[in-house]
């Protein structure tokens, strides 16, 4: 059977999880150009923004600053081992598998998928055309040029749905996950990643975290009791050391229901949680200043600094940065989005060599490690700086 596109339903301010009308706005992100509001459901929790409006025309890729970040896909071609290293754990990838992909994106996964199940078939829904056309030539690999919401595929098709930072951009996920029940075989995989707003509790947040693009921001509890109420049985819990990400695997079990249950701790802990990233963030802000003082004050060496996203940009805008004293910007992602930042070229790492600098200012949170290892290898002289320390720094210069 295959069925129809969703009928278009009407904007409500339910909660897509419990569908109550208990939405109590509790949080306005900075800059926000389509003046989201962060909203907690009373009654079980799950932050959201609203208004949810979804199908606005994407604008050309463009980076800028506050809620507005991010038409630019960051991390999520980041996560595709840790998704095929959980696949390898619950499935048999020789045996003759179908693949639903949900947000293809540039590829990443499809190709690692295919490579790693030689027999395996793939059908990536990905609605951006930019990036769409990077996975559409590819052998085993069907592409469908839509929206999920959209794509009316055949039900009980797939033995494994996989959706990577996909989720949380819906309008309605819950709505979503059931068409990703209906379409898996009896006993068939889901294998869900969304960001984790156990995020919201690191001590050196300053980016604005609740971006225009992402409409739901979900706890580890949430999206599990969301995944379950889809019909699902979870089967590995997200890792509770990764509080960037939340990395579900779950078999399409029962029927649906509607998750009714009134959930006392989870609306206390999204409620302490939005209060501490608000205040834990206004008080980095007000330090990033002597971040770029600190990095000013090492001319006359050369310095680059690795990293032109989100902690670079609040950087610029709370911390007064120069980024065109840097002798390099470096950014692998973004570089292939847009050519400068602030006036600032964007480099690739191979322009370290013959940048030959003093000090590499690393300037992420979740990548750090693995940007260390490459920077020391392509440029062994230089001294490493991480941007955890000089925020932790700052605070001891601004409170002397
Ligand atoms: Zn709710």
């Amino acid at each position: 059977m295959v069925t129809g596109p969703f009928p278009e339903s009407s904007m409500t301010e339910l909660c897509d999880l419990c569908r109550r009308d208990q939405l109590e706005a509790i949080y306005e992100p900075e800059r926000s150009t389509r003046g989201l509001k962060v909203y907690l459901c009373r009654h079980c929790g799950l932050l959201q923004s609203l208004p949810r409006i979804d199908r606005a025309q994407r604008a050309p890729a463009a980076v800028s600053g506050g809620a507005d970040w991010g038409n630019v896909r960051y991390g999520k071609g980041f996560r595709t081992a840790a998704a095929l290293s959980l696949l390898r754990k619950h499935t048999d990838l020789s045996s003759d598998l179908a693949l639903l992909d949900v947000g293809s994106n540039r590829g990443s996964f499809v190709r690692a998928f295919l490579e790693a199940a030689p027999t395996a078939s793939i059908v990536a829904v990905e609605p951006d055309e930019r990036v769409a056309e990077s996975c559409g030539k590819l052998d085993r690999c069907e592409l469908v040029q839509t929206r999920i919401e959209d794509a009316a595929l055949e039900t009980g098709r797939f033995d494994i749905v996989h959706s990577c930072h996909t989720i949380e951009h819906l309008a309605e996920p819950a709505r979503v996950l059931a068409d990703h029940w209906r379409v898996l075989k009896p006993g068939g995989l889901l294998v869900l990643d969304a960001p984790n707003s156990a995020i919201l509790d690191a001590d050196d947040i300053i980016e604005e975290w609740f971006i225009d693009k992402h409409l739901y921001h979900f706890s580890a509890r949430t999206l599990m009791r969301t995944v379950v109420a889809a019909g699902f049985e979870i089967i590995a819990a997200p890792d509770i050391e990764d509080h960037a990400n939340l990395l579900i695997v779950a078999r399409k079990a029962y029927t649906a229901y509607r998750a009714k249950d009134m959930d006392h701790r989870e609306v206390a802990e999204a409620s302490r949680l939005v209060a501490h990233y608000g205040s834990t963030r206004a008080r980095n802000l007000a330090a990033l200043t002597f971040v770029s003082i600190e990095i000013a004050g090492m001319a006359p060496k050369r310095v680059a600094m690795w990293g032109a996203g989100r902690l670079f940009d609040t950087l610029v805008v709370h911390g007064s940065f120069t980024p065109t004293n840097l002798s390099l910007l470096i950014d692998t992602h973004l570089k292939a989005h847009v050519a400068d930042r602030y006036g600032c070229k964007l480099a690739g790492p191979e322009a370290l060599a013959e940048a030959d600098p003093d000090v590499i200012v690393i300037m992420s949170r979740g990548f750090v490690d693995e940007i260390a290892t490459e920077a020391r290898r392509l440029a062994p002289r230089a001294e490493i700086v991480l941007y955890a320390d000089l925020l932790a720094r700052a605070h001891v210069r601004k409170a002397a």
